[in-house]
């Protein structure tokens, strides 16, 4: 494509973490959006760069008007000025009159910055005229935003309907997240292990249907784990469970059995009185949990089998926690389990880290540059992996 003397719009996530003060507590998401931007303004674009933050539409001020100086972009200013090595423009709307004026002034090799895309109540509604607007501000669309493709935002998706193929594209960013999986979803070196944690069945249940036929190995932990235990006919006490997946839990273990496919449970537990990080605590059978107990981590020999297994891998896939590892009397397992993915990864393997939460695991740990891939975006990438046609790609390639 040329860009040369282009307008470009890029969509990105820097959809960020800020503390209170509106500093920047994690930077990843601006970072992994920086390739691309340096790439098109060394090839001669005036870029300009639209991101949401935050949920400013739901998160109102008392008197119901929107929180402008919290969900502004422009926190994102200075931290974006400087990993670019030069200054960034900033619009004080998305698609108003300054942003149209300085949309038009942009010259080559500079960057503007629009103000929050979710400021607008068209965008989540995938408002075709909001989009319009937006596309009018450029020659040519890309997609960088991995972490919101799976939204059929204005800004996300019906935007890009409006360029005609040869004026749209996606990002590096882009590029690599999908290539990664890719590597995992198509002829993956076997053996093949994904692992599978988290609170809920009920959020990964598609994932563990369509793992059944990828995988060699899945193996299961966190709070979700204790559905099965029950449907295994176990007791868990007061641990997380879903009473109404119980059926689907044995579905899922008939379904992998049928198919050859080992599903392996943490066959002991960290267990503690109280959700807190005070309680007291006991390391159980997993299929015998005293009441007034709950199962808030894998348990030592858990953690080894899971290790023996991943270790053996040359594929594997992580995604939640395997324990509540926000606390840190319950993140052993979790860490374990990070461990073990890094072994695997100098053994050899092509490990991919596709969740939120084992994403904040990795890089708590400091082991993100020891693994193959950290995927940005946790939602996206579940709905990717459970084979969901995500509306941000396919309007780029639709
Ligand atoms: P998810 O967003 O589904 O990946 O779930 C992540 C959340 O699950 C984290 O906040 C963990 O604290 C929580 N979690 C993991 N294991 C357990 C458990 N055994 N009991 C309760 N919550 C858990």
């Amino acid at each position: 494509m040329n860009f040369k003397d282009k307008k470009v719009l890029i969509r990105v996530d820097f959809n960020v973490p800020l503390d209170k003060d509106f500093h920047i507590t994690d930077d990843t998401r601006i970072r992994a959006a920086i390739p691309s931007i340096k790439q098109l303004l060394e090839r001669g674009s005036a870029v300009i760069i639209m991101s949401h933050l935050g949920r400013p539409l739901k998160k109102l001020k008392e008197d119901g008007s929107i929180d402008r100086e919290r969900f502004t972009l422009k926190h994102i200013v200075p931290r974006l000025s400087e990993l670019l090595g030069q200054p960034v423009l900033f619009a004080k709307d998305t698609v108003g009159t300054d942003a149209t004026k300085k949309a038009k002034e942009l010259k080559p090799g500079q960057v503007l910055l629009l103000e929050n895309t979710r400021f607008e109540p068209g965008e989540k509604k995938g408002d075709r005229e909001l989009a319009q607007k937006m596309a009018n501000l450029a020659d040519i669309y890309i997609n960088d935003a991995f972490g919101t493709a799976h939204r059929a935002h204005a800004s996300t998706s019906v935007v890009a309907s409006l360029f005609d193929a040869k004026h749209k594209s996606f990002g590096l960013l882009m590029e690599k997240e999908i290539l990664n999986a890719n590597k995992l979803l198509n002829n993956p070196e076997r053996p093949v292990t994904a692992i599978v944690g988290g609170a809920k069945v009920s959020d990964k249940m598609l994932l563990l249907d369509k793992l059944i036929d990828l995988a060699d190995n899945i193996i299961i932990g966190g709070g979700m784990a204790y559905t099965f235990f029950l449907a295994n006919g176990g007791h868990i006490g007061n641990s997380l469970v879903e009473k109404d997946r119980v059926e689907l839990a044995k579905n899922l273990q008939q379904k992998a059995h049928q198919k050859g496919v080992n599903i392996y449970l943490p066959v002991d537990s960290i267990i503690a009185d109280a959700f807190s990080e005070d309680a007291h605590t006991l390391v159980a059978n997993s299929m015998d949990i005293p009441d007034g107990w709950m199962g808030l981590d894998i348990g030592p020999e858990a953690a080894t089998a899971f290790g023996d297994v991943i270790k053996k891998s040359k594929t594997v896939l992580w995604n939640g926690p395997m324990g509540v590892f926000e606390m840190p009397p319950f993140a052993g397992g979790t860490h374990s389990v990070a461990k073990s993915v890094a072994e695997a990864t100098a053994n050899g393997a092509f490990t991919l880290i596709g969740g939120g939460d084992s994403v904040a695991a990795i890089n708590q740990l400091g082991l993100a540059d020891k693994v193959s891939y950290v995927s940005t975006g946790g939602g996206a990438m579940l709905k990717f992996l459970e084979g969901a046609k995500l509306p941000g790609i396919e309007a780029i390639e639709g």
